[in-house]
């Protein structure tokens, strides 16, 4: 059976060796700070074995005809890539946050692409090698990270001209049975509770860079693998529990030293005219995903918007109101970004479904260009009590709750628990560790905002647009398209 259950995947989790390092020790995948982000990746198996997402959370292998978990699916068309943005949509709504597992979704998506095209090119094995993974992922309903982001060293240099080689993923050793590859990737959400890493690119690369165009896949507990881990997650609640407060997120330093890789599990192994390929289109895969996540945060966000403003009595004042549209126009913006970049999709010579360049980079764009001032209007209309909110346990406390039920009092209709279960979700989606990390998440995430410009600017047809203003202003007699 391909699809498998939140306790399946818990007890895989056990069984891996403890190669995670979070406050000075090194722990197993059963540490409870790492419980929050878990939490977040069971209810991907969880809601894929409801009959209500039939066909949402799920989809059918195009290499079984299996249903699978939609995570584990490579598109075959644009219906594919809006289920999959509709569906992380969904999930992120479910959990407040991100939803984590399309890392590794989109990361089998690019390498469904490349593999090919590099078999095209070079004779290579990379596409059965990379189907035979696939296989094993869609079957054992596995959960990747993928490790793309280099921690790179000095930014303008390229990897071969860096002081320390082992700044960017380096291939050190090339036996009969596989590779040995050294280096770090920083920033890798899920790392610290995936089944699998999967290793790509993430830059262009010269001749001189052949070393470092690797990608392979291999299990994330594989000998020389450590990860150092960020688990972060709003601050746990002893009575006024909240299912925001279950969900939470895990970045990792990822270190490969001198980890051995079989060549089974190797798909890019010098092919460095590939490899900016193989990055720009984990990118894209990646900002296509994020057109379904993002609008779910201001979902997020705008509802909680909505619920102060109703709480505080000026809902149907006009300043609100225009800020509240101001939320809706950028989540609907992106995604419809994220519509249009799946309805004019192409194939790929494997036969998968690759989003629009431009419309995917547009709507990434869109979303990192307002994710502060999101934040900024939740401040504007909660006020200052999501900062000054005293701590949980004076509501516990007889001797202060029954001042704050009388104080934190907004309409004399709403009961005061709920006043302050409003303000106390406030306060961690604007006002905590957990909302710093979605912040800077929402800038860089899926690539710093230039990389969405560059993506624009090289994909774009600015000379079509020249030509219409020559047609226009008479200096063309054919008007172009
Ligand atoms: C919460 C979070 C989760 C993430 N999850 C993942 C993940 O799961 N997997 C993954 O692979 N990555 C992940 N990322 C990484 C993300 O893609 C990177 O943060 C992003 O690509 C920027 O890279 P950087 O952080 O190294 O910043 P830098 O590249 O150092 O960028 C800093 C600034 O320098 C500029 N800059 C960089 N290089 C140059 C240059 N050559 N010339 C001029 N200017 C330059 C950038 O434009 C930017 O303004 C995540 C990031 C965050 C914040």
């Amino acid at each position: 059976m391909p699809m498998k259950t939140p306790d399946e995947y818990l007890e895989r989790l056990k069984q891996m060796k403890p190669n995670i390092y979070i406050g000075g020790e090194r722990v197993g995948r059963d540490d409870p700070r790492l419980r929050p982000g878990i939490n977040v990746i069971c209810k991907t198996f969880e809601q894929a074995q409801n009959p209500k997402y039939d066909g949402l959370m799920t989809a059918t292998s195009h290499l079984t005809g299996e249903k699978i978990n939609r995570f584990t699916h490579v598109n075959q068309s644009p219906e594919d890539l809006l289920k999959k943005q509709q569906m992380i949509r969904i999930y992120c709504r479910m959990t407040g946050g991100c939803i984590q597992r399309c890392m590794g979704c989109d990361a089998i998506n690019a390498l469904s692409v490349v593999t090919y095209e590099l078999d095209q090119e070079y004779g290579t094995d990379y596409y059965d090698r990379f189907l035979k993974f696939l296989r094993y992922f869609q079957e054992n309903d596995l959960v990747a990270a993928c490790a793309q982001t280099d921690v790179k060293g000095n930014r303008v240099l390229r990897p071969h001209q860096q002081a320390d080689p082992d700044l960017y993923v380096r291939i050190v050793e090339k036996r009969s049975d596989g590779i040995v590859v050294k280096g770090a990737k920083n920033h890798i959400t899920v790392a610290a509770y995936a089944d699998e890493l999967i290793v790509v690119p993430t830059r262009a690369m010269t001749e001189k860079d052949a070393d470092w165009a690797v990608s392979f896949a291999i299990p994330a507990d594989t000998e020389g693998v450590k990860l150092i881990t960020r688990a972060t997650s709003p601050r746990p609640r002893k009575k006024f529990k909240a299912p925001y407060c279950e969900y939470g997120i895990g970045d990792s330093f990822v270190i490969f030293d001198d980890v051995f890789v079989p060549w089974d599990r190797v798909f890019m192994c010098g092919e460095w005219r590939y490899a900016g390929r193989l990055a720009a289109l984990f990118a894209l895969y990646h900002r296509h995903s994020y057109c379904g996540c993002k609008p779910a945060f201001t979902d997020v966000l705008l509802g909680a918007a909505v619920l102060v403003s109703d709480y505080n009595g000026i809902l149907d004042r006009p300043h609100v109101r225009r800020r509240l549209v101001d939320m809706a126009c950028t989540a609907e913006l992106v995604y419809a970004a994220g519509v249009a970049s799946a309805m004019y999709s192409e194939k790929a010579g494997s036969g998968t479904c690759i989003p629009n360049m431009v419309y995917a980079n547009i709507g990434r764009r869109h979303a990192g260009l307002h994710i502060y001032e999101e934040y900024d209007i939740v401040a504007e209309l909660a006020g200052g009590l999501p900062a000054t909110l005293p701590f949980e346990e004076e509501f516990i406390n007889p001797e202060t709750a029954k001042y704050l039920e009388k104080y934190i009092m907004r309409r004399a209709d709403v009961p005061a628990e709920n006043v302050h279960r409003c303000f106390r979700l406030i306060s961690d989606m604007i006002c905590s560790a957990y909302a710093g990390v979605f912040q800077v998440a929402g800038v860089h995430g899926g690539g710093s905002p230039i990389m969405e410009e560059i993506a624009v600017s090289q994909s774009y047809d600015f000379e079509e647009k020249k030509k219409i203003a020559e047609y226009l202003a008479g200096t063309r007699k054919e008007f172009p398209g």
